[in-house]
């Protein structure tokens, strides 16, 4: 046996668990079983996908044990179990770092349930016990190891016999305190109403053993306790379920089950197809980008499940990446249970299934944005970005898809307006789309080039972030309207060339000529013009690249 200290990150984390003051301590058992089935589907899929193994699916189940009088709750399961190595590896440190600092950043704002809602698995079961042991034997292994630990200080690890491969995780619970009540952990009632409430959609059976009374065998009225296996889930996934019978908080159940976000979900959506292709989902569209969304490291993708078995975690060819934050499962019966990565992608149905996806997708973006403009502001807030970026990318090929969802702050409002929004309210005789871009609302709103177009009643778009006006040039025009931006030169609004300010360049000829021969390194000519109101002079550019696009071109590592 041999003893072994956490490390410096898995004991502070450990500490925010243990000691946080936002307490569902609840959620443990959910995380126990979900680790339970995530093992279980690893097994189960290899049982089915190679000839050399036999299964029953009667082996694969979790059973539920409470010892009262040693006050022990005990999770097993028939899963895929933990050689020694991964025992060390998977419960001895903690696998993804950088959600470390992101809890401790996020962690307490407005009493935000992090563990809840982001979860860190494992750990969250020393919030009831002060005692944990492992007991796990891989398929296909021979040997079985024990892991302990008290917590915070470390743990041991030492061989150790066991039957069946899998994981026996046993909570010594901790003593009862003043206002924490742990016995209520070994309560057939409590563990009973807490399956159905967390984990009544895990696909295998989550079985208990409970005492039930029954009238004695030939009396009339005598009764008697006799114990008898239960199956608590009713393990029917949330996506095969009907939507009638669903309420919206069984999708966020299932949301923060499935990890997919710490936020609550701004959307869902339930399809269930037949046709070419039959498949179900549940996705959602998420309030809040994840910290690493706007990064290399952020993977996107859905679940995909065939006939109900896991076959991949994140299948990245269900969704094109400018829908890369969507989250959810996919299953379908068309789909083989041999498909590897590289057949993925050449997979018919999936590929029908992806298109699908997409449009359904779009709908409901499109329906967010016109019959809860609020909710589809915040989405936008986190994830407006990446739709420009779509229209930007693949040479404007997703314009088509894109443009009707983008929005952007404008003169008219003090908030985002779709290009919808803006054509609908274009006098008749304005023939374009003006767009001013810079750094911020405020700092466009004081650009002289704005003054002309205000005065003459006509809105315009403010570009604050980079992509908007290069995913702008891609779309090149909208419901027939070209975009002009305001600093271009030829404005062509009527009334801004007329004798007035021809005479004006007559009169004032050589401060012109002054003028340019002073800046000619930095200005081709200098005009006189109309446009301006409050200012004296503006820059204004010819050809198709902005200042603002020419700063954001030159910024960009060559
Ligand atoms: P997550 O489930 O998000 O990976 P956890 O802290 O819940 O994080 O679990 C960490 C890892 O420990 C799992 O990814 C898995 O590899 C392993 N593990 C935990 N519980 C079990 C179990 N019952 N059977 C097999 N492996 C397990
Ligand atoms: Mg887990």
């Amino acid at each position: 046996m041999h003893k072994k200290e956490f490390q410096a990150e898995t004991k502070r984390l450990l500490e925010i668990v243990i000691n946080s003051i936002y307490t569902n301590k609840d959620i443990f058992l959910r995380e126990l079983i979900s680790n339970a089935s995530d093992a279980i589907d690893k097994v189960y899929y290899r049982a089915l996908t190679d000839d050399a193994i036999t299964f029953n699916q009667e082996d694969f189940y979790i059973t539920i044990s409470a010892d009262k009088e040693n006050r022990q709750l005990i999770i097993k399961d028939t899963g895929i179990g933990m050689t020694q190595e991964e025992l060390e590896n998977n419960i001895g440190v903690i696998a993804k770092s950088g959600s470390l600092a992101f809890k401790q950043e996020n962690e307490l704002k407005d009493g935000y349930d992090i563990i809840g809602q982001f979860g860190v698995g494992f750990y969250a079961a020393f919030m009831v016990a002060e005692e944990i042991t492992v007991i796990s034997k891989a398929f296909g292994n021979e040997e079985a190891y024990r892991w302990v630990s008290k917590g915070t200080d470390g743990y041991s690890i030492e061989p150790c016999e066991k039957e069946h491969y899998g994981t026996d995780v046993i909570l010594s619970l901790k003593p009862n305190a003043d206002e924490e009540d742990y016995d209520q952990y070994l309560e057939e009632h409590t563990l009973r109403s807490l399956v159905k409430k967390y984990s009544d959609f895990i696909r295998y059976p989550i079985k208990m053993n409970v005492t039930r009374s029954q009238k004695k065998e030939g009396t009339e009225d005598e009764f008697e306790d006799v114990i008898e296996e239960q199956i608590l889930n009713s393990m029917v996934p949330i996506w095969k379920k009907n939507k009638n019978e669903l309420t919206p908080e069984d999708y966020e159940q299932f949301y923060f089950e499935k990890r997919f976000g710490f936020d609550k979900p701004l959307r869902h959506m339930h399809i269930n197809t037949e046709g070419t292709v039959s498949y179900r989902a549940v996705l959602f569209i998420p309030e809040k980008a994840p910290f690493d969304f706007y990064t290399r490291e952020y993977e996107k993708g859905l679940e995909l499940y065939s006939s109900g078995v896991l076959i991949m975690e994140k299948c990245a060819e269900l969704l094109p990446d400018y829908f890369s934050f969507v989250k959810g499962v996919v299953d379908s019966e068309d789909l083989s249970l041999n498909i590897s990565r590289e057949m993925l992608q050449h997979d018919r149905q999936l590929k029908v299934i992806a298109k699908n996806l997409k449009s359904k997708i779009k709908k409901e973006l499109l329906d967010l944005m016109e019959n809860a403009r609020e909710d589809y502001e915040k989405f936008y807030d986190s994830f407006g970005r990446q739709l420009k970026y779509g229209v930007y990318s693949d040479f404007g090929t997703h314009k088509d898809d894109l443009q009707d969802l983008l929005m952007f702050h404008s003169s008219k409002e003090g908030k985002l307006v779709s290009l919808k929004d803006y054509v609908s309210r274009m006098p008749e005789a304005q023939k374009e789309i003006y767009y001013a871009a810079g750094d911020s609302v405020s700092r466009i709103e004081k650009m002289p080039q704005t003054e002309l177009i205000k005065d003459k009643g006509y809105e315009i778009l403010y570009f604050t972030e980079d992509v908007d006006e290069f995913a702008i040039k891609m779309l090149n025009e909208y419901q027939e309207k070209p975009f002009k931006s305001v600093a271009s030169g030829d404005l062509d609004l009527d009334d801004e060339k007329d004798k007035e300010s021809e005479e004006a360049e007559k009169e004032h000829e050589s401060l012109f000529s002054n003028m340019k021969e002073l800046l000619s390194d930095q200005i081709k000519s200098v005009k006189a013009s109309k446009r301006l109101k409050q200012h004296p002079v503006c820059l204004v550019n010819e050809g198709d690249i902005s200042i603002e696009m020419e700063k954001v071109l030159s910024s960009m590592p060559n």
